[in-house]
């Protein structure tokens, strides 16, 4: 605390990013990333960027991202805006499309614990889904009166998604409103939603780089919807920093998107060890919810979650545990190559055998 602080400083609540830690070596499963390296290619064209022209700024609509991400998902480029990450998208509607003293948003009461954040710190209302047992969320609480809508599909932390046409229900039963689509895992599991654009101009789908694309060091998502929400987020931009994503970042982005094979070939090894993950510790008597994402959300009958993230770390394996209500007896664990999850699943025979 301090006294130079603002009213608005003093009483945020950050959002608390998984732990990075350098102690030692850590099979790491608490933050979603992809076990598996950028493709070569993206090296490659990083390599071929850094050179004298990193005394320009770069382009500030990252224009030649846009037109290869607008040709990958059949949109116009007018239809695409870049975001240092996803997390930057998600700030910048608030301000761009959600009024301060209007009606409340909605979002799911379990999902990404950075939305409650944004919504506090852009002073924006909001008023939680309630899930389900299973983490169903009740969707027909989104046909409620709101000031606009943000749903993580798949969600997080449970990839648990959400049929299309639900997804499509939920965008066109609230013409007034800007719905917001996490999409952040989707590439795992699920259909995108990119193809409403053309008939919904309140659909605002959001993606990253981060996981299926292995870029999560590089910061880049972006956000694809009617022109008129990306020149909304264009005058948000403009009034904070026009140069969001650096050169490098730009021309390594487009490298991953052009490289389909090597994405279509570590997403796919992913979603097979997903799968293997999941039963194997079903049949180690876990709670698996089925996932559509990187990453399984896990609950042991009698080991609580809380001594089971605790005995991991000692044995060099980072999980992540949500200390809230509804989720304090679950881990979130992202999914790694094979042989991290087998040292994971060993680790946990191990600690509920003892
Ligand atoms: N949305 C969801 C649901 C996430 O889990 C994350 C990762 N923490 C993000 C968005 C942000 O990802 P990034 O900023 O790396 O694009």
């Amino acid at each position: 605390m301090s006294r130079y602080w603002t009213e608005k400083v003093k009483n945020i609540k950050p959002y608390v990013p998984g732990e990075q830690p350098k102690d030692r070596a850590y099979v790491k499963l608490n933050t979603n990333e992809n076990p598996y390296p950028p493709s070569p290619k993206v090296q490659d064209a990083i390599r071929s960027a850094t050179d004298e022209t990193l005394r320009l700024y770069p382009d500030p609509e990252s224009g030649a991202l846009c037109e290869s991400i607008a040709a990958h998902f059949g949109l116009k480029k007018k239809n695409v805006f870049i975001g240092n990450g996803s997390d930057e998208l998600l700030a910048f509607c608030f301000p761009a499309f959600f009024e301060p003293a209007g009606k409340p948003i909605l979002f799911a009461e379990i999902t990404y614990s950075f939305y409650p954040v944004y919504a506090d710190f852009f002073g924006v209302a909001y008023r939680l889904i309630p899930v389900d047992e299973n983490f169903n969320v009740s969707v027909d609480g989104y046909f409620s009166e709101n000031g606009g809508i943000l749903v993580a599909n798949p969600n997080a932390p449970t990839g648990k998604g959400l049929t299309l046409e639900i997804v499509e229900t939920i965008v066109g039963r609230n013409p007034e409103s800007v719905v917001i689509l996490d999409e952040a895992y989707i590439d795992f599991g699920g259909t995108t939603a990119a193809g409403l654009i053309p008939r919904y101009p309140n659909l605002l789908v959001v993606r990253t780089l981060s996981k299926s694309y292995s870029l999560a060091g590089l910061r880049v998502g972006f956000a694809l919807g009617h022109e008129d929400l990306i020149e909304g987020l264009a005058r948000v931009r403009d009034s904070i920093n026009s140069y969001t994503v650096d050169r490098l970042a730009q021309a390594g982005a487009r490298a991953a998107l052009e490289d389909d094979a090597y994405f279509q070939e570590t997403r796919s090894k992913i979603v097979k060890t997903r799968d293997r993950v999941s039963q194997a510790l079903t049949s180690q008597g876990f709670r698996v919810i089925p996932s559509d994402a990187n990453f399984v959300f896990i609950s042991h009958p009698s080991m609580p979650a809380r001594s089971l993230f605790a005995g991991l770390r000692e044995k060099g394996v980072l999980v992540r545990y949500f200390d809230k209500p509804k989720i304090d007896q679950y881990l979130r664990v992202t999914i790694g190559t094979d042989d991290d999850m087998d040292r994971f699943l060993k680790a946990v025979e191990e600690i509920c055998r003892s």
